[in-house]
């Protein structure tokens, strides 16, 4: 372009080499113009072309090149310094602009070159992107058919259902010839075909789990392809075929409800797993893709989780088959009790009227026999005899009461009686023994006490008896005081008996009776032990050979009686002090009663043989008294 000969020298001119020369340089500087114009309309379409002013610089470098041409075009002839002027300042110009251009040129070449790596860069990203999306959308696939599986897997509880759903649904879904699943024998040592898709089980189908496929197999979680011609595909005949089919294996974790952790799945251990076995069509050249086998990875595992769930379903039918057989052997073996306490019951009811009566005769007769002239042996022996019956007829009643306490039976009998006359009653049974002892004995009834209330006399009677029956029992010298008040509303809580909560109403009262003694005492260990049935203290050196029941069923009457008992004492030797509480009915008719002291004086020998005299009565809860009494008596 620069090669403008417009100073070179004249030479013969050659006419058609001029025209020719002359149309070629305006038909440059033409060309020349158009390009800028061209190069102008670029840079204002293209917005993020980066390289403007150097498209400017070019663009100079163009119209100064198309300038010359077009002056040249007044070279061809004789032409004036002027133009000869003009020529020289544009070539001088098209040099300068095009030498810039040039190392220009130099300068941005890298800058575009990086561009070009850039745009390839983007292209690859573009590409890279692209199969993402085609990944994302296959597992959009897969995730939609392992849920449709999943769902048609899971709609059952049963584990031959689900096996059986799983190869139907995998059949159908990947189009499969043959899909079958290698179930664990019991002795984990073999692998043996329980569940096929369309062909039938060969017999004796089993395999080796040494075998080095299902080795293979078992350690890796992912579905591998497996040659054709291995065992684990012996399921259909494959001869006559000229493209055998492309097979894949996959591991089915076999949860058990005793390892039921995530962390078993990949232990490897052969026991816990089954292998499933999926044949493409043969002859169809249909190959395995991969997001095929993901899908056959996710259905192994939700078969898995389905296989855990219908076992523990299982496990928990079996329990329930469990506990409904002990059920009703406990039902049974509650019938078989309830049956073998009435049995009990009647044999006690009847032992105790038929032992009773001849009883009662003994004492009576050898009472009697007292009475006669007797010679000192045979007092002896009689009194020994009276003794024996009277702790036999104690034993059977303690007994017999305890025995319906137990099993709910024995019911209060509730009635008006004169509760200060009850007091007395007590105190003059037990009168000739303390006179005996020698110990002082008192009766102090508070002034709030009612004379008369509603509730089980007897059962009272028998409480108050035992208790002060006890103080005596244990105390050798000094006294024995009983006295009665009615609990005051705000004594009524008390730390001793937590259990017990009092009802507040006009309708009854709460008596609280309290028997202090200065007898042998009782160790602090022993205290909590002494309304267990059958327990005697182990301390203390004047002890009975009571049966230790007398505690027990005043508890338990107190019990009944809606109140509670405790017993204190400082130590062995330090006296004891026993306090009760029983809820009793107010009576209407009852009359005030002013604060009685009964100061007891020592009987007379006359009163004690009344004692035994009585001994013949009717009325049972007297004889019952009485033979406590003579309980108490026999033990000086
Ligand atoms: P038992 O009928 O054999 O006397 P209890 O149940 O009435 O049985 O009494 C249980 C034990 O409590 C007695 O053996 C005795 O050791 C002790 N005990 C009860 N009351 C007193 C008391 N007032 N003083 C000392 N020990 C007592």
């Amino acid at each position: 372009m620069e090669s403008c000969n417009c100073i070179e020298p004249q030479w013969p001119a050659d006419e058609l080499l001029i025209k020719y020369q002359y149309l070629s340089d305006f038909f440059i500087a033409l060309a020349y113009f158009s390009i800028p114009l061209e190069l102008v309309y670029f840079v204002k379409k293209s917005a993020f072309f980066p390289y403007r002013w150097v498209l400017m610089q070019f663009g100079a470098f163009i119209v100064l090149c198309g300038a010359t041409h077009l002056i040249n075009l007044w070279t061809f002839t004789m032409h004036s310094r002027t133009v000869a002027v003009v020529m020289t300042l544009a070539k001088i110009s098209t040099a300068i602009v095009s030498c810039a251009t040039a190392l220009m040129l130099v300068h941005i070449i890298p800058d575009l070159l990086s561009v070009k790596t850039r745009e390839l860069f983007l292209k690859n990203k573009a590409e890279e992107l692209d199969r993402e999306m085609g990944l994302i959308r296959t597992q959009e696939e897969t995730g939609r058919h392992v849920r449709m599986l999943t769902h048609e897997i899971r709609s059952t509880l049963d584990r031959h259902t689900i096996l059986k759903t799983t190869l139907v649904e995998l059949g159908r879904t990947l189009g499969l010839e043959e899909c079958a699943l290698w179930m664990p024998t019991r002795s984990a040592l073999n692998l043996e075909l329980s569940y096929t898709l369309r062909h039938p089980i060969p017999a004796g189908s089993t395999v080796s789990i040494q075998l080095s496929v299902v080795n293979q197999i078992f350690s890796s979680n992912r579905a591998i392809r497996i040659p054709h011609t291995c065992q684990l595909v012996k399921i259909q005949p494959l001869s006559g075929r000229y493209v055998p089919p492309e097979v894949v294996a996959v591991r089915v974790p076999l949860l058990h409800l005793s390892n039921f952790q995530v962390s078993d799945w990949h232990d490897g251990s052969a026991k816990g797993y089954a292998v499933m076995v999926l044949m493409l069509p043969s002859d169809s050249a249909r190959k395995w893709h991969v997001h095929e086998l993901e899908l056959v990875e996710v259905v192994a595992d939700q078969v898995a989780v389905a296989l855990s769930h219908a076992s523990i379903l299982e496990e928990s039918m079996r329990a329930r088959d469990m506990l409904m057989k002990q059920n009703v052997a406990l039902d049974l073996a509650r019938r078989e009790a309830e049956m073998a306490i009435c049995a009990r019951n009647d044999f006690l009811a009847v032992m105790n009227h038929e032992m009773r009566t001849p009883m009662q005769a003994i004492i009576a007769l050898s009472s009697l026999l007292l009475e006669t002239e007797l010679s000192p042996e045979q007092r002896v022996m009689v009194e020994t005899v009276l003794k024996s019956s009277n702790l036999l007829a104690t034993l059977i009643n303690d007994v017999l009461d305890l025995s319906r306490l137990e099993d709910g039976s024995l019911e209060l009998d509730i009635g008006t009686f004169n509760l200060h006359v009850a007091f007395r009653e007590v105190i003059n049974l037990i009168k000739p023994i303390a006179a005996v002892k020698k110990l002082s004995l008192s009766l102090m009834l508070a002034s709030d006490v009612p004379v008369f209330s509603i509730g089980d006399e007897k059962r009272l009677m028998q409480t108050i008896l035992n208790v002060a029956g006890n103080a005596v029992k244990f105390t050798t010298e000094g006294y024995v005081s009983v006295t009665a008040c009615v609990m005051k509303p705000e004594a009524l809580g008390d730390p001793r008996a937590p259990d017990f909560y009092p009802v507040l109403s006009d309708a009854h009262f709460y008596l609280r009776v309290q028997v202090k003694d200065s007898g042998c005492g009782i160790s602090p260990q022993d205290i909590p032990h002494l309304f267990t049935k059958f327990t005697e203290c182990r301390g203390g050196t004047n002890r009975s050979q009571g049966t230790g029941l007398g505690l027990a069923i005043c508890k338990r009457f107190i019990n009944l009686m809606e109140g509670y008992i405790w017993l204190e004492s400082e130590g062995l030797g330090k006296g004891c002090t026993a306090t009760f509480v029983v809820k009793l009915g107010m009576c209407n008719n009852s009359k005030d009663s002013s604060l009685q002291v009964s100061s007891i004086p020592h009987p007379s020998p006359a009163e004690l043989s009344s004692l035994n005299s009585n001994l013949d009565t009717k009325e049972a809860y007297r004889c019952l008294v009485k033979l406590q009494c003579f309980t108490i008596l026999n033990q000086f």
